[in-house]
């Protein structure tokens, strides 16, 4: 089948099967230009828990389609590659922390939404980078607090907040690669360009960046600036988005190595359009979840969702 065959299927099927598809920025550009809604983990697990369709078609990685089926377990959760993990995801396992808990009682644990169903359902609040830093100032001062799985998320989010949570020892392997000393040779070659930098990378990188933030926030810092040219330390899929909303501006990868696409997310990259064709056709590989994971999960998702509301930061 050809690309023009594949999107004429994938938006048939869509229609005939009453499903919708999330797609996020990370994903191929082909991909996007498909998905229903393209948004980032917080606005993507919004559109989740208030679709009425009846199959939702998650084109990101798989904690992002498990947090679809802990909102909305009525609905068939498909996601394209079942094998599309996170390194965060991978660097927590539920088991482990709960040992960790045990071993620090007096501590709650505030989870970055990077991460399993089953470290959620151990998880007493979830976050997302655009959320973190007011959710964790909005709790008591004096309460600790377990940080897990991004210790670079964490550790900004200490730097900002001047809390002293524990981190838990996950990176994101994508952000946690890139170097302040390449960022720092672009910039001599484009002094006019300013840094953009996800909290997910390394805090060196954070240093030299102009600016901090979400996905989200990153966007609506690039709309907002009088600037044309930006270095974009994060995913290289939000160009795509980048590029769509600001066609006059220019945006610079951060360059890793020779012949190294160290800012593709290899796991969100293993979504194709052949497997979206697939996954809506066959209705798999389904997300399946026990009852007592997506009861206990569903707890601190939903109290980020109410806390988010209440500090106004969604509505
Ligand atoms: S970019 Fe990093 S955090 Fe996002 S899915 Fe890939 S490995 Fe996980």
């Amino acid at each position: 089948m050809t690309t023009a065959d594949y999107k004429k299927e994938i938006e048939r099927l869509k229609k005939e099967k009453n499903a919708v598809i999330l797609g996020h920025y990370y994903q191929i550009d082909e991909i996007q230009a498909l998905s229903d809604f393209v948004g980032d983990s917080l606005a993507l697990a919004q559109e989740a828990q208030r679709t009425d369709a009846s199959i939702i078609v998650f084109c990101g990685v798989h904690f992002m389609a498990e947090t679809a089926k802990i909102l909305n377990p009525k609905r068939k959760v498909i996601l394209p590659d079942v094998n599309a993990s996170c390194s965060l995801a991978e660097s927590c396992s539920g088991a482990d922390l709960k040992k960790f808990k045990e071993a620090h009682p007096d501590h709650i644990v505030v989870s970055y939404v990077n991460c399993s169903a089953e470290v959620k359902a151990e998880s007493d609040l979830i976050c997302t980078s655009g959320n973190a830093e007011k959710l964790v100032n909005a709790l008591p001062k004096d309460q600790k607090i377990i940080f897990a799985p991004d210790k670079n998320l964490g550790g900004y989010i200490n730097r900002q907040t001047g809390r002293n949570m524990l981190l838990w020892n996950g990176v994101c392997t994508v952000h946690d690669a890139l170097e302040a000393e390449n960022i720092l040779k672009l910039k001599a070659e484009n002094p006019d360009a300013l840094v953009i930098a996800h909290p997910e990378c390394n805090s060196a990188v954070l240093a030299v960046s102009d600016f901090v933030g979400s996905t989200k926030a990153m966007l609506g810092y690039i709309k907002s600036s009088e600037k044309k040219k930006f270095i974009v330390a994060t995913e290289s899929g939000i160009l795509y988005e980048m590029k769509k909303n600001n066609p006059d501006k220019k945006f610079l990868t951060v360059p890793s190595g020779e012949n190294c696409a160290c800012t593709d997310c290899a796991y969100m990259k293993m979504n194709t359009l052949e497997k979206l064709y697939l996954c809506l056709r066959d209705e798999r590989p389904e997300i399946i979840l026990s009852d007592d994971i997506i009861e206990r999960a569903s707890k601190p998702i939903v109290k980020m969702l109410e806390m988010s509301k209440e500090l106004g930061i969604i509505k």
